[in-house]
């Protein structure tokens, strides 16, 4: 097989949905896969719809996931520019090609008229039935056109579809795909400004880049018929097609939306999109406290599968794994509680230091006055109690603050205010015993449980409540430990003041 080269080709229209990571990762894989090369391409010739910020957003993204590619705008590489508006002049004498040649022809149709048209028939296209009825080269005599070309208005080249043919292509995923040619519309390839159209510049980029295989979502397998018929009239090879399938509500119901996230209460996107429409700000899978590698991995599996039982892949694992022929065809439902677990996988199994990190800037003012060491022992603690990194500031806010808030209704059932001249003595051993590790804060305590023939379900589910204000909290003795003997007293002091007033 001839070089593998993949491209990823977003256009910058707005924050990268999570679909379009999808469709990075596959590219990715396969690049990697088959010694390849992985190319982003940023297709901006869509001057309405673009969006700033959108491609900054895009890289950022990319780079967060670690998919970086080998070639692209700033990364470099021999078929450059990678943005196409910095490639316009490419494209035109391809169109003009494409019209002495018979297939193609300039068209002159106000935006109005077709508008018009477009009213009076919501089914109209343009194209083998209509094109000889409208303001065309091919319906129009040569000194119209020409009057019409040097006016210059609304001149615009329209692809040439040909009529009675059946169009056939192979597509690695769906198998044999086949189109019937008078559906299809003249497509627009150069638009009056000069300006190429998605089809046009993205079938010479692809040629001129030298793409092997286009991995995109399957919203473009229709274009692909105009596609393949502009590489016949070129007389180019076509490159290999594979449209993976969509991804669908959590429901299995339609399409994934970027207003899904809102309804459902999780990120379609890979990173905050600030937006001054509050309509259009997106919360983003990093900053709910996702793990890139997580992200990747739920991702491999929506539209993808080993084959195996496996779940836990690297994405140098994936990549050794990856073929087109494991992507299903059918819509992948999109499970955020799949997601959730992996991210939990990926928390257990990273670094405490790296975690400690990550949790620093979610704790605003508290996370400027502790260590990082103190940060990764919560983290340590914590990780196999949460699923996102973010639900940490909140779940283990008793190393961060001091408790405000107290399990009254297990300290009814299990507080017996006889034992609190005990609860005083233990705070005392704990702040008379000289190593602070969670095993000499066991012993301690456990030593004068024992001594004074004390019941263990008397005293550490009540010891917990007070240092902590909660049941749910990680190991008891380890907690103490991190929070010091010092402030382990004082808790124990403040929560027997809360106790008396409960039961008072
Ligand atoms: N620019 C198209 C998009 O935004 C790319 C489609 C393709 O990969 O050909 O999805």
């Amino acid at each position: 097989m001839s070089e593998v080269r993949v491209r990823f080709a977003p256009s910058p229209t707005g924050p990268l949905h999570i679909g379009g990571v999808r469709t990075a990762l596959y590219n990715y894989l396969f690049a990697l896969k088959n010694r390849g090369t992985f190319i982003l391409r940023i297709e901006d010739t869509d001057q309405v719809r673009y969006v700033p910020g959108a491609e900054k957003y895009i890289i950022e993204s990319l780079k967060w996931c670690g998919l970086i590619p080998h070639e692209g705008p700033g990364f470099g590489g021999d078929y450059g520019p990678y943005r196409q508006s910095e490639r316009k002049d490419i494209y035109r004498a391809y169109a003009e090609q494409l019209v002495h040649a018979g297939h193609a022809y300039y068209a002159f149709d106000s935006a109005e008229e077709l508008d018009a048209l477009r009213k009076e028939d919501p089914n109209f296209k343009y194209g083998v039935y209509t094109r000889s009825k409208l303001k065309n080269s091919l319906a129009l005599s040569s000194e119209e056109t020409m009057q019409y070309l040097n006016r210059g208005e609304n001149v615009v080249i329209r692809l040439r579809i040909p009529e009675n043919e059946q169009i056939d292509f192979v597509d690695e995923i769906r198998g044999h795909v086949s189109f019937d040619s008078n559906e299809l519309d003249d497509k627009v390839i150069l638009k009056g400004d000069g300006m190429p159209t998605y089809h046009l510049a993205n079938i010479v980029d692809d040629h001129l880049m030298k793409i092997s295989h286009v991995i995109r979502g399957e919203e473009w397998l229709s274009s692909t018929a105009h596609h393949v018929l502009m590489y016949r009239f070129f007389g180019w090879t076509a490159p290999v097609f594979a449209h993976l399938p969509l991804i669908l509500k959590p429901t299995g119901q339609g399409k994934l939306s970027k207003r899904d996230g809102a309804q459902f209460g999780f990120p379609v996107f890979p990173l905050n999109w600030n937006d001054a429409n509050p309509a259009q700000t997106f919360p983003g899978f990093r900053e709910e406290g996702y793990l890139p590698e997580a992200l990747l991995n739920f991702l491999a599996f929506l539209g993808w599968n080993p084959g195996t039982e496996q779940e836990i892949f690297s994405v140098k694992e994936l990549a050794e794994v990856f073929t087109l022929d494991k992507i299903v065809k059918s819509g992948a439902r999109f499970d955020i509680e799949k997601a959730l677990w992996f991210n939990q996988h990926y928390l257990i199994h990273t670094d405490d230091y790296v975690l400690a990190a990550l949790l620093r800037p979610l704790l605003r003012e508290a996370g400027t006055l502790y260590n990082d060491a103190y940060l990764a022992e919560v983290c340590n603690m914590m990780k196999e109690r949460v699923h996102r990194i973010n639900e940490i500031p909140q779940k283990a806010a008793f190393f961060f603050h001091p408790v405000f808030q107290y399990d009254d209704q297990t300290l009814l059932k299990k507080y017996k205010p006889v034992l609190r001249d005990h609860f005083l003595q233990i705070a005392e051993r704990i702040l008379q015993s000289d190593a602070a590790d969670a095993a000499s804060c066991e012993k301690a305590v456990k030593d004068y449980i024992t001594e004074q023939s004390l019941k263990m379900g008397d005293i550490l589910p009540v010891l917990r409540i007070a240092v902590s204000g909660t049941m749910q909290g990680p190991d008891l003795f380890r907690t103490i430990a991190l929070l010091g003997k010092d402030e382990t007293h004082i808790r124990i002091q403040n929560a027997l003041e809360h106790f008396d007033r409960l039961f008072a």
